[in-house]
């Protein structure tokens, strides 16, 4: 991808393909995106990102395992042997944590992995796939993603994400099934099985699980397919909008975005913004 002479980018810094996150990432703000995927500039995970991590790591060997072997004791097992890999990846080094805040990272982390207990009984799974790569032309659009399991139910495939952020109001709930019904959607276009069931854990809380249906199909491809359109027009008029709002105070470009750094100053004078967001530190205030 290249600037041109013009201060326009090139169509054909249109990417190969569209994930669920890019396309969320997109939605919230054009800006954002291309700073991520064009420009390439780092958008290192977060503390709470990399609580979902370690996780999933976790729970993805655990249904790896046979079904009378996903107990809990397995499960601290295989957190103790994932957590090397962890606490020495850059990203987490990034952190920075002193040995309280760890232990707090630590403990968060083990409350997901065994929140899983609370929404079912992994050992009463049938688990056809963890961790599988779905590649397909999805309405049109160049879809990639990776769901975190598939599992044979009574009556048909079922797909399951892992969720260990706080799960979504009543109103939010569409929107938050979006990805799943994307990944059915995928699941269908590439191997002509239509899934069942779509299922979000959100470990520790509760388990929001919808039938699959030609109305979910549409509204999440749809979804997907009006923002792919949106960002074909952007690249190749090499103007992404900035969507100032509360999430620039999360937003790791936010010291080099000046309608950012006001709606995130206006935030903090309003007192609506959270102590912990990271653009307080940031920029200082
Ligand atoms: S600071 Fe806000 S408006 Fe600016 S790029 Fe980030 S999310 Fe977008």
């Amino acid at each position: 991808m290249t600037d041109l002479p013009d201060g326009t980018l090139s169509a054909a810094s249109l990417p190969r393909f569209f994930s669920p996150s890019a396309a969320s990432t997109y939605d919230k703000c054009p800006r954002r995106w291309k700073h991520r995927y064009i420009d390439k500039l780092p958008d290192p995970p977060g503390e709470a990102a990399l609580v979902g991590t370690f996780s999933h790591r976790v729970l993805e060997l655990l249904c790896g395992e046979e079904p009378s072997l996903r107990t809990i004791d397995r499960a601290r097992k295989l957190a103790r042997d994932v957590w090397p890999s962890i606490s020495t990846h850059r990203d987490y080094q990034a952190l920075d944590l002193e040995p309280e805040a760890e232990r707090e990272f630590r403990w968060k982390s083990w409350r997901a992995i065994e929140g899983l207990w609370g929404l079912e009984d992994p050992a009463l799974v049938d688990v056809r796939a963890t961790e599988q790569r779905l590649t397909a032309e999805v309405a049109g659009v160049p879809f990639r993603g990776i769901v975190d399991r598939m599992d044979n139910s009574d009556t048909g495939l079922a797909i399951t994400d892992y969720k260990s952020g706080k799960a979504p109001r009543p109103n939010r709930r569409s929107e938050a099934l979006s990805q799943v019904f994307l990944y059915a959607a995928a699941v269908e276009a590439d191997t002509g099985e239509r899934p069942v069931q779509v299922r979000l854990l959100y470990l520790g809380q509760e388990a929001i699980e919808e039938t699959v249906t030609d109305e979910g199909l549409d509204e999440a491809t749809g979804g997907l397919a009006s923002s792919w359109a949106s960002l074909e027009t952007d690249c190749s008029s090499g103007r992404f909008e900035v969507r100032p709002g509360p999430l620039c105070g999360w937003c790791p470009y936010v010291d080099t975005c000046q309608e950012g750094r006001s709606e995130v100053v206006r935030r903090v004078e309003a007192g609506r913004m959270r102590q912990d967001a990271p653009a307080r530190a940031a920029l200082g205030i």
